[in-house]
């Protein structure tokens, strides 16, 4: 999982992104909000972890931008003891979990673990101007009504494009995530799976931004 650090004490910073990287994870660090907004847009995040108290703003605005976007992707907050106000105010703001500072790194682990298959399980979208809703719960897809059998495979490209509804995801993040091989199908592996999509689900599903990505027809 792509995790995006965003704490600006050096120790902790240093001790959350060596233990997550053990436990198999990609960890982007940032130390100011700024540096964060900067790699939520670029660097496509999976889990977002949030230290409140920073040198140039709060991690609630970083949240806040996040939901307002309508980005549901979770995001863990890390706030000291004395801090109650702030967790509050995180978790009103959309937070998906929190962790109080001195945590346990084990846990934290756990944590993000949870969070994330969480977020995974309770989703569910319309799209295509509501003929197709999918249920990422009990992986139900149904275009007007009626059910479509999709494969694991095209249940997990359709959760990447559905983590931010109407938002584009570029081809190479989405390649990269779904770990396409080159030599897969020729090398256009991932046209091969949006057209059997576009074949199951109807041709406006998935829209194609030429150059850019592709997003889901809200
Ligand atoms: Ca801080």
């Amino acid at each position: 999982m792509r995790i995006l650090l965003l704490e600006d004490e050096p120790g902790l910073g240093r001790a959350v992104q060596e233990h997550l990287t053990l436990a198999g994870h990609q960890v982007a660090w940032a130390r100011s909000v700024a540096d964060a907004e900067e790699r939520l847009a670029s660097g496509n995040p999976d889990l977002v972890l949030l230290d409140l108290r920073l040198p140039d703003g709060s991690g609630l605005d970083l949240l806040g931008g996040m939901r307002a976007r309508g980005d549901r992707r979770p995001v863990i907050i890390m706030t000291a003891r004395d801090q109650i106000s702030d967790r509050i105010a995180g978790l009103n703001a959309g937070a998906d979990d929190y962790l109080v500072k001195p945590f346990d790194l084990a846990e934290l682990v756990a944590r993000t673990q949870a969070v994330s298959r969480r977020s995974f399980g309770e989703q569910a979208v319309t799209c295509d101007e509501g003929a197709i809703s999918l249920d990422f719960t009990g992986c139900v897809a149904t275009r007007q009504g009626e059910p479509v059998p999709l494969t694991a495979r095209e249940w997990e490209l359709l959760h990447l494009l559905a983590r931010r509804p109407g938002a584009v995801v570029a081809r190479e993040q989405m390649e990269d995530k779904l770990g396409f091989i080159a030599a897969e199908t020729g090398g256009n592996a991932l046209e091969v799976y949006i057209s059997r999509i576009r074949r199951k689900l109807g041709p406006g599903v998935i829209e194609t931004l030429r150059g850019v990505g592709y997003r889901l027809r809200p």
